[in-house]
């Protein structure tokens, strides 16, 4: 469960002063499918660098299931990022010399690895549908390959969350739907999904649909 209470974000920008988020609260509860929306410099990634830890607000107060986060030092930071938060980006993000399984593995390398870690990244290039590009590199895959490959990556760590930023802004539709249908099946499973979009069919996928502006959120409809 992820709660923002009234979480402002800032930046300078020259003599000037961007307000990125104005004050935002929000709570999301497990096994959510959000969706959020918005124009242009409305304040999304800014939202989700906070939800993901990546970026801490001046103000406001963050819980993921219900640690406040402002209360923990960076390495205890680290850690519960990469336990807690699955990252999906638009650009897929995986490390280009390593294969498709090495990919998944990554985020293991900062946890405490078991024996079991190499049988669950298997069981994870399955679910995806690539058990036979295993032990391939990414510029031997697909785009929607390589999503898939970052989506296994994401929930290696069994995350709490899954944070995705624009996951289908470099695919064509045809993938982009396959992907999402991905997504659907894993939010089916028990997965919380927070994802950015500015495609309404594929927020349509979501249950719920968060519209930001100007750093507020302007309307939240659960579907
Ligand atoms: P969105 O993802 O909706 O396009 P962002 O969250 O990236 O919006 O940005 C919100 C506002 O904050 C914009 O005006 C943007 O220019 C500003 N902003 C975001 N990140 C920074 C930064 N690192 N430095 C200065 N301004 C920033
Ligand atoms: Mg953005």
């Amino acid at each position: 469960m992820l709660e923002l209470v009234d979480i402002r974000k800032q930046f300078a920008n020259g003599d000037d002063v961007v307000v990125a988020l104005n004050g935002v609260s929000l709570s999301i509860a497990n096994n959510e499918f959000v969706a959020i929306m918005g124009s242009s410099g409305s304040g999304k990634s800014t939202l989700m660098n906070v939800l993901g830890c990546l970026d801490t607000p001046q103000s406001g107060q963050y819980f993921l299931d219900n640690q406040d986060i402002a209360s923990l030092d960076d390495d205890t930071l680290s850690q519960i990022r990469n336990q807690k938060i699955g990252f999906i980006f638009q650009t897929f993000h995986l490390l280009p010399k390593l294969t498709a399984l090495e990919n998944i593995l990554l985020p293991l390398r900062f946890s405490d690895e078991d024996s079991s870690a190499n049988e669950r990244a298997k069981e994870l290039i399955d679910r995806v549908g690539l058990s036979h590009r295993m032990h391939h590199k990414p510029f031997e895959m697909s785009g929607g390959q390589r999503q898939r490959v970052a989506i296994a990556r994401a929930l290696i760590n069994q995350p709490s969350v899954i944070l995705a930023d624009e996951p289908t802004g470099n695919l064509d539709s045809k993938t982009s739907n396959e992907i999402m249908q991905l997504l659907t099946e894993l939010h089916q499973s028990g997965q919380t999904i927070v994802m950015v979009t500015h495609e309404e069919e594929i927020a349509e996928y979501a249950k719920r649909v968060i519209l930001m502006k100007d750093g507020n959120i302007q309307s939240d409809q659960h579907g």
